[in-house]
């Protein structure tokens, strides 16, 4: 039986940390962190995900503030109300919830958020930064898979790691933070031939493909560790990106969907907020996180 990376569990104790790192801050940094979160239109699903991503402020001590503008808001003003937040010294880190609606681009929104405030770490500063092996905010959903893995004992290093979609926001962050563990990393896409000879020489396979249940028991080699960041709403309920029922039985660790990498993206947003609040309430240069300070292990 494979172990399970349970994500809700180390997303409570992670959260359990914020709150006290934030509680003995709090007198010097004279104000809580804050995290804006800014929604453009009205998709269901991400309203969901807002309220949960504010649910999980409120739990840990952060102050959370929720922009919700109407899908026909023109570009200039969505640029308007994100340098606003630039400036705006209570707001530690900005959030622009994603998909945004059809016609709008997301590309000059996410430019134009301050590097510093970057909670989702998708700013191409941000990104090169973890290129280059440079401190600043990690993109969540991988950094959560590498804090599931280092909370399970699972080190990358010298391992043959694959991972199953490319894209900005998980596939191509994800290798390059395995890579940067020392892993030897391979990026399979949707031009990959035969996906299944490449995925059984995975010691660790991270599945973000976006396709419902995609990868079953002949994809994996026995003893791997599965992480499944896909998350689909179908009828039947909630699946990931692999068949979970016939891989488990082969894997050495398996996450759940749900409840495996989906809790671990909100609290890595979380962690994100409240280093840049640590930062800037520090006052002088914004450097890196000294080797002892609280977070820094999280921040891969
Ligand atoms: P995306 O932008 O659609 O990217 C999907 C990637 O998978 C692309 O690189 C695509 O290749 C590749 N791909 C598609 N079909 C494939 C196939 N048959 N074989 C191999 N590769 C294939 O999706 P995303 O934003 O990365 O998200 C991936 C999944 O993770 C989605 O289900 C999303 O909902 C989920 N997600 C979950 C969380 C969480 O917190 N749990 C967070 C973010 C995303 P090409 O580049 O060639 O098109």
């Amino acid at each position: 039986m494979a172990l399970r990376l349970d994500g809700r569990q180390l997303a409570a104790e992670l959260e359990n940390r914020l709150r006290s790192v934030i509680s003995e801050r709090l007198e010097r940094a004279a104000r809580p962190p804050g995290l804006a979160v800014l929604r453009v239109g009205d998709d269901p699903a991400s309203g969901v995900y807002v309220a949960n991503k504010a649910k999980a402020c409120a739990r840990v001590g952060i102050h959370s503030l929720v922009r919700h503008l109407g899908a026909a808001t023109p570009p200039a003003q969505l640029l308007t109300a994100i340098a606003a937040l630039n400036a705006d010294p209570a707001v530690d880190g900005i959030l622009l919830q994603l998909p945004l609606p059809a016609g709008l681009d997301e590309s000059p929104l996410l430019a134009a958020i301050d590097p510093a405030k970057d909670a989702d770490g998708l700013h191409t500063l941000n990104l090169g930064r973890l290129l280059k092996g440079e401190p600043g905010p990690r993109s969540c959903t991988p950094a959560g898979v590498m804090a599931l893995l280092a909370r399970h004992g699972i080190d990358p290093a010298g391992r043959r790691a694959v991972v199953v979609g490319r894209s900005i926001l998980v596939g191509q962050p994800m290798a390059l933070m395995l890579q940067a563990a020392d892993a030897t990393v391979s990026v399979a896409h949707s031009r990959t031939r035969e996906l299944a000879a490449l995925t059984r020489q995975a010691e660790i396979l991270v599945v973000a493909a976006g396709r419902p249940r995609l990868l079953g028991a002949e994809h994996i080699s026995p003893g791997a560790v599965v992480v499944d960041v896909g998350i689909h709403r179908l009828e039947g309920g909630l699946c990931g990106d692999v068949r979970f029922e016939e891989v488990e039985p082969l894997a050495s660790a398996i996450t759940p969907v749900p409840g495996g990498v989906g809790p671990m993206t909100v609290t890595m947003l979380l962690v994100n907020t409240v280093v840049s609040w640590w930062k800037r309430t520090e006052g002088g240069d914004p450097g890196p996180l000294c080797q002892d300070h609280p977070l820094a292990d999280l921040l891969p």
